[in-house]
Protein backbone atom coordinates (compact mmCIF):
# COMPACT_ATOMS: atom_id res chain seq x y z
CA UNK A 1 0.00 0.00 0.00
CA UNK A 2 2.88 1.90 0.17
CA UNK A 3 6.45 2.41 -2.24
CA UNK A 4 9.38 4.34 -1.53
CA UNK A 5 12.65 3.67 -3.51
CA UNK A 6 16.19 5.69 -3.16
CA UNK A 7 19.19 5.73 -5.52
CA UNK A 8 22.39 8.05 -5.01
CA UNK A 9 25.28 8.25 -3.22
CA UNK A 10 23.72 7.51 0.44
CA UNK A 11 23.29 4.19 1.84
CA UNK A 12 19.94 3.05 1.07
CA UNK A 13 18.73 1.18 4.01
CA UNK A 14 18.03 3.69 6.56
CA UNK A 15 16.34 6.34 3.58
CA UNK A 16 14.10 3.43 2.72
CA UNK A 17 13.08 2.36 6.35
CA UNK A 18 12.61 5.79 7.33
CA UNK A 19 10.22 6.35 4.44
CA UNK A 20 7.87 2.96 5.06
CA UNK A 21 7.75 4.76 8.52
CA UNK A 22 6.15 7.97 7.11
CA UNK A 23 4.01 5.52 4.86
CA UNK A 24 2.57 3.90 7.50
CA UNK A 25 -1.02 5.40 8.36
CA UNK A 26 -1.51 4.24 4.88
CA UNK A 27 -2.29 0.90 6.60
CA UNK A 28 -0.56 -2.68 5.44
CA UNK A 29 0.19 -6.11 6.79
CA UNK A 30 3.53 -6.56 5.61
CA UNK A 31 6.49 -5.14 4.19
CA UNK A 32 10.04 -5.94 2.63
CA UNK A 33 13.06 -4.22 0.82
CA UNK A 34 15.69 -5.07 -1.76
CA UNK A 35 19.29 -3.07 -2.34
CA UNK A 36 21.50 -3.72 -5.14
CA UNK A 37 25.20 -4.15 -4.00
CA UNK A 38 27.95 -5.92 -5.71
CA UNK A 39 25.40 -7.46 -8.63
CA UNK A 40 23.90 -8.93 -5.65
CA UNK A 41 20.56 -8.16 -5.51
CA UNK A 42 19.08 -8.67 -1.80
CA UNK A 43 15.33 -9.20 -0.88
CA UNK A 44 14.30 -8.92 2.86
CA UNK A 45 10.65 -8.65 3.68
CA UNK A 46 8.46 -9.83 6.81
CA UNK A 47 4.80 -10.31 8.11
CA UNK A 48 3.90 -7.76 10.08
CA UNK A 49 5.32 -4.02 11.11
CA UNK A 50 7.86 -2.51 9.24
CA UNK A 51 9.47 -2.71 13.00
CA UNK A 52 9.54 -6.10 12.30
CA UNK A 53 11.18 -5.81 9.07
CA UNK A 54 14.08 -3.45 10.38
CA UNK A 55 14.75 -7.02 12.90
CA UNK A 56 15.08 -9.32 10.38
CA UNK A 57 17.25 -7.13 8.02
CA UNK A 58 19.51 -5.45 10.73
CA UNK A 59 20.75 -9.10 10.97
CA UNK A 60 21.66 -9.30 7.20
CA UNK A 61 23.55 -7.71 5.12
CA UNK A 62 22.08 -3.69 4.24
CA UNK A 63 24.43 -2.20 2.14
CA UNK A 64 23.73 -0.43 -1.10
CA UNK A 65 23.00 2.98 -2.18
CA UNK A 66 20.17 1.85 -4.61
CA UNK A 67 17.32 0.14 -3.40
CA UNK A 68 12.86 0.22 -3.15
CA UNK A 69 11.08 -0.68 -0.36
CA UNK A 70 7.34 -2.14 -0.18
CA UNK A 71 4.56 -2.15 2.50
CA UNK A 72 1.45 -4.15 1.54
CA UNK A 73 -2.38 -4.49 1.61
CA UNK A 74 -2.77 -7.68 0.67
CA UNK A 75 -5.52 -8.52 -2.45
CA UNK A 76 -4.53 -11.54 -4.15
CA UNK A 77 -3.03 -13.88 -1.58
CA UNK A 78 -3.38 -13.88 2.33
CA UNK A 79 -0.56 -11.91 4.31
CA UNK A 80 2.11 -14.20 4.73
CA UNK A 81 6.01 -14.00 4.13
CA UNK A 82 5.83 -15.67 0.92
CA UNK A 83 3.42 -13.19 -0.50
CA UNK A 84 5.05 -9.89 0.26
CA UNK A 85 6.74 -8.00 -1.82
CA UNK A 86 9.54 -7.28 -3.16
CA UNK A 87 8.60 -9.91 -5.54
CA UNK A 88 11.78 -11.80 -7.48
CA UNK A 89 11.80 -12.97 -11.52
CA UNK A 90 12.38 -16.42 -11.83
CA UNK A 91 15.95 -16.02 -12.57
CA UNK A 92 15.88 -13.87 -9.63
CA UNK A 93 17.81 -10.92 -11.72
CA UNK A 94 14.50 -8.60 -11.33
CA UNK A 95 12.42 -7.16 -8.29
CA UNK A 96 9.03 -5.62 -7.94
CA UNK A 97 7.08 -3.49 -5.68
CA UNK A 98 3.58 -2.93 -6.54
CA UNK A 99 0.65 -1.08 -5.36
CA UNK A 100 -2.55 -1.60 -7.02
CA UNK A 101 -4.26 -4.96 -8.82
CA UNK A 102 -3.64 -6.68 -12.03
CA UNK A 103 -7.01 -7.62 -13.18
CA UNK A 104 -6.14 -9.86 -16.27
CA UNK A 105 -3.16 -12.14 -13.96
CA UNK A 106 -5.21 -15.34 -14.50
CA UNK A 107 -4.72 -14.92 -18.32
CA UNK A 108 -1.21 -13.42 -18.24
CA UNK A 109 -0.14 -16.13 -15.61
CA UNK A 110 -1.43 -18.85 -17.47
CA UNK A 111 0.19 -18.05 -20.75
CA UNK A 112 3.71 -17.65 -18.88
CA UNK A 113 3.11 -21.06 -17.22
CA UNK A 114 3.03 -22.75 -20.55
CA UNK A 115 6.43 -21.10 -21.16
CA UNK A 116 7.57 -22.83 -18.67
CA UNK A 117 7.39 -20.31 -15.80
CA UNK A 118 6.74 -21.41 -12.15
CA UNK A 119 5.36 -19.26 -9.79
CA UNK A 120 6.61 -18.67 -5.59
CA UNK A 121 3.44 -16.82 -4.27
CA UNK A 122 -0.12 -16.67 -4.39
CA UNK A 123 0.05 -12.66 -5.35
CA UNK A 124 -0.95 -10.69 -8.92
CA UNK A 125 2.51 -8.94 -8.74
CA UNK A 126 4.10 -11.94 -9.07
CA UNK A 127 2.77 -12.12 -12.67
CA UNK A 128 4.07 -8.85 -13.60
CA UNK A 129 7.77 -9.34 -12.92
CA UNK A 130 7.91 -12.60 -14.25
CA UNK A 131 6.30 -10.87 -17.52
CA UNK A 132 8.95 -8.21 -17.24
CA UNK A 133 11.74 -10.66 -17.37
CA UNK A 134 10.07 -12.54 -20.13
CA UNK A 135 9.94 -9.35 -22.47
CA UNK A 136 13.09 -9.02 -21.75
CA UNK A 137 14.74 -12.29 -22.93
CA UNK A 138 12.60 -12.89 -25.57
CA UNK A 139 12.79 -9.31 -27.47
CA UNK A 140 16.19 -8.92 -26.22
CA UNK A 141 15.44 -5.40 -24.79
CA UNK A 142 16.33 -3.01 -22.04
CA UNK A 143 14.86 -2.70 -18.85
CA UNK A 144 12.50 0.17 -19.08
CA UNK A 145 11.72 -1.11 -22.79
CA UNK A 146 10.57 -4.71 -21.20
CA UNK A 147 8.15 -3.11 -18.89
CA UNK A 148 6.60 -0.77 -21.44
CA UNK A 149 5.95 -4.39 -23.28
CA UNK A 150 4.86 -5.86 -20.08
CA UNK A 151 2.69 -2.54 -18.83
CA UNK A 152 0.81 -2.93 -22.71
CA UNK A 153 -0.56 -5.73 -21.81
CA UNK A 154 -1.86 -4.80 -18.20
CA UNK A 155 -5.23 -4.78 -17.28
CA UNK A 156 -5.43 -3.02 -13.83
CA UNK A 157 -4.37 -0.77 -11.19
CA UNK A 158 -0.17 -0.28 -10.51
CA UNK A 159 2.18 1.87 -9.13
CA UNK A 160 5.36 -0.16 -9.53
CA UNK A 161 9.31 0.30 -9.28
CA UNK A 162 11.44 -2.47 -10.34
CA UNK A 163 15.22 -3.52 -9.86
CA UNK A 164 17.79 -5.49 -11.74
CA UNK A 165 20.72 -6.93 -10.46
CA UNK A 166 22.84 -6.59 -14.24
CA UNK A 167 22.04 -2.51 -13.43
CA UNK A 168 22.90 -1.59 -10.59
CA UNK A 169 22.09 2.56 -11.87
CA UNK A 170 18.68 1.97 -12.64
CA UNK A 171 14.86 1.84 -11.61
CA UNK A 172 12.39 1.60 -13.82
CA UNK A 173 9.22 3.24 -12.31
CA UNK A 174 5.26 3.11 -13.68
CA UNK A 175 2.15 4.14 -12.72
CA UNK A 176 -1.87 3.86 -13.59
CA UNK A 177 -4.35 4.61 -11.10
CA UNK A 178 -1.99 4.18 -8.30
CA UNK A 179 -0.24 7.35 -7.05
CA UNK A 180 4.06 7.91 -7.45
CA UNK A 181 6.36 10.90 -6.84
CA UNK A 182 9.49 11.24 -7.44
CA UNK A 183 12.19 13.54 -5.52
CA UNK A 184 14.89 15.29 -7.26
CA UNK A 185 17.67 15.79 -4.97
CA UNK A 186 21.48 16.48 -5.56
CA UNK A 187 23.33 13.74 -7.28
CA UNK A 188 20.48 11.75 -6.16
CA UNK A 189 16.91 10.59 -6.69
CA UNK A 190 13.65 9.62 -4.12
CA UNK A 191 10.20 7.15 -4.89
CA UNK A 192 7.09 7.64 -2.64
CA UNK A 193 3.71 6.93 -3.44
CA UNK A 194 3.00 10.22 -2.07
CA UNK A 195 5.83 13.17 -0.97
CA UNK A 196 5.93 11.97 3.01
CA UNK A 197 8.73 10.19 2.79
CA UNK A 198 10.95 12.89 0.29
CA UNK A 199 10.66 16.10 1.65
CA UNK A 200 12.74 16.18 4.32
CA UNK A 201 15.29 15.70 1.62
CA UNK A 202 14.45 17.59 -1.31
CA UNK A 203 11.10 20.16 -2.23
CA UNK A 204 11.41 19.29 -5.74
CA UNK A 205 9.66 16.91 -7.03
CA UNK A 206 8.06 15.39 -10.54
CA UNK A 207 4.27 13.62 -10.22
CA UNK A 208 4.20 10.87 -12.59
CA UNK A 209 1.54 10.98 -15.58
CA UNK A 210 -1.29 7.99 -15.89
CA UNK A 211 0.24 5.53 -17.75
CA UNK A 212 3.61 6.79 -17.82
CA UNK A 213 7.28 4.93 -16.93
CA UNK A 214 9.86 6.96 -15.61
CA UNK A 215 13.99 5.50 -16.30
CA UNK A 216 15.68 6.18 -13.21
CA UNK A 217 19.39 6.34 -13.57
CA UNK A 218 22.03 7.78 -11.21
CA UNK A 219 23.55 10.84 -12.50
CA UNK A 220 21.07 11.30 -15.31
CA UNK A 221 18.17 13.03 -15.91
CA UNK A 222 14.77 11.44 -15.54
CA UNK A 223 13.46 10.05 -18.58
CA UNK A 224 9.95 9.66 -18.77
CA UNK A 225 7.79 7.77 -22.05
CA UNK A 226 3.86 6.55 -22.04
CA UNK A 227 3.14 2.76 -22.37
CA UNK A 228 2.31 3.81 -25.40
CA UNK A 229 5.63 5.23 -26.32
CA UNK A 230 5.33 8.77 -26.36
CA UNK A 231 8.16 10.86 -24.73
CA UNK A 232 7.31 13.25 -21.87
CA UNK A 233 8.82 16.22 -20.68
CA UNK A 234 9.22 15.70 -16.33
CA UNK A 235 7.12 18.75 -14.94
CA UNK A 236 9.54 19.78 -11.95
CA UNK A 237 7.60 21.20 -8.90
CA UNK A 238 8.64 23.06 -5.95
CA UNK A 239 6.81 21.89 -3.03
CA UNK A 240 5.71 24.10 -0.67
CA UNK A 241 5.10 21.58 2.07
CA UNK A 242 7.44 21.00 4.81
CA UNK A 243 7.42 17.70 6.85
CA UNK A 244 6.14 19.71 9.86
CA UNK A 245 3.15 20.40 8.54
CA UNK A 246 2.48 17.23 6.52
CA UNK A 247 2.13 15.74 10.00
CA UNK A 248 0.16 17.68 11.67
N1 LIG B 1 -2.18 -6.74 -5.37
C1 LIG B 1 -0.90 -6.78 -4.73
C2 LIG B 1 -0.86 -7.87 -3.67
O1 LIG B 1 -1.86 -8.32 -3.22
C3 LIG B 1 -0.46 -5.43 -4.15
C4 LIG B 1 -1.28 -4.98 -2.96
C5 LIG B 1 -0.89 -3.57 -2.47
O2 LIG B 1 -1.29 -2.58 -3.09
O3 LIG B 1 -0.20 -3.46 -1.43
O4 LIG B 1 0.18 -8.30 -3.30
Amino acid sequence: CGIVGYIGNRQAYPILIKGLHRLEYRGYDSAGIALIDNEHLKVYKAKGKVDELEQFAQQKDIAGTIGIAHTRWATHGEPNHNNAHPHYSQSEEIAIIHNGIIENYTVLKEGLMKEGYTFQSETDTEVLVQLIEYMKKTNATDLPTAVQLALSQVVGAYAIAVLDKHHPDLIVAARKGSPLVIGIGEDEYFIGSDATPIIEYTNKVTYIGEEEIVTIKRNEPLKIKTIGNIDKTPQIQQLELTLSQLEK
